[in-house]
């Protein structure tokens, strides 16, 4: 009887399966924009600035205490590496300068998306990406300092895996009128490696994977976050200047 039930079983749950991974498939949002791909620049070097004064310093390298979930991270040897869960900051911030210096991992594995994947969450909504693009192809829009989604990088400046690199990102935080309408989109400039790769760039809203960009009315200051991909990102250095605006 079980011999005569079972490959009905088995081709009812490969169905099933089939389905499921179709269906997940479909949920990227792609924007169809065809972008040019960005100029390799190579020899860029990380910026290594110590916080200066009056500057938030989140991470200093001895722990994670300013960030909740970091619990899991491995603080080691002056950094901090993914793992467990995607960290974020216990205080909230509206504009504001982030310095960040990071590196991906140097033992290589995986491809695209799937290689040293991490982001800057600014305000737990907006990606400035953080990805292996030394040699590895994905999608512009979503490379390493793409504004994820919305904007490739104006150059890829990756260094190569294991080895530090720097984001100095400069926030302006969007404003909403009582109806909840933005009045003043957010914007951006990320200089990765002392190189400008995103210049004044003018957010469309959140970053989202499964979704068009889009504003919705949010607190004048949340939490940044730093995500958990799956990929042993390392962080070091880690501060923010608050801007008054
Ligand atoms: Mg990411």
């Amino acid at each position: 009887m079980l011999h005569k039930i079972l490959p009905s079983f088995i081709l009812f749950f490969a169905i099933i399966a089939f389905s499921a991974t179709s269906a997940h498939a479909q949920l990227e949002y792609k924007n169809g924009i065809i972008w040019d791909r960005p100029e390799r620049v190579e020899g860029a070097m990380p910026v290594c600035t110590p916080a200066p004064e009056g500057a938030v310093v989140l991470f200093d390298g001895k722990d994670m205490s300013a960030f909740n979930n970091a619990q899991n991270w491995v603080v080691k040897d002056g950094y901090a590496e993914v793992h467990g869960g995607t960290a974020t900051t216990k205080q909230a911030f509206g504009s504001c300068h982030i310095h960040i210096e990071w590196a991906s991992p140097e033992k290589v594995s995986g491809h695209g998306q799937g290689r040293g994947n991490s982001g800057v969450y600014i305000m737990g909504k907006y990606e400035v990406q953080i990805l292996d693009s030394y040699e590895n192809e994905t999608y512009f829009d979503g490379q390493c300092a793409s504004i994820y989604k919305q904007s490739p990088p104006l150059k890829n400046v990756c260094r190569k895996p294991g080895e530090w690199q720097s984001y100095d990102i400069t926030f302006t935080a969007p404003k909403f009128d009582e109806k909840g309408n933005v009045t003043r989109k957010a914007r951006l400039t990320v200089v990765q490696n002392g190189v400008t790769v995103q210049d004044d760039f003018e957010l469309q809203g959140g970053t989202f994977w499964y979704r068009p960009a889009g504003y919705q009315p949010h607190a004048e200051k949340l939490p940044m976050s730093l995500q958990d991909h799956g990929n042993p990102v390392r962080f070091r250095n880690i501060w923010i200047q608050e801007i008054e605006d």
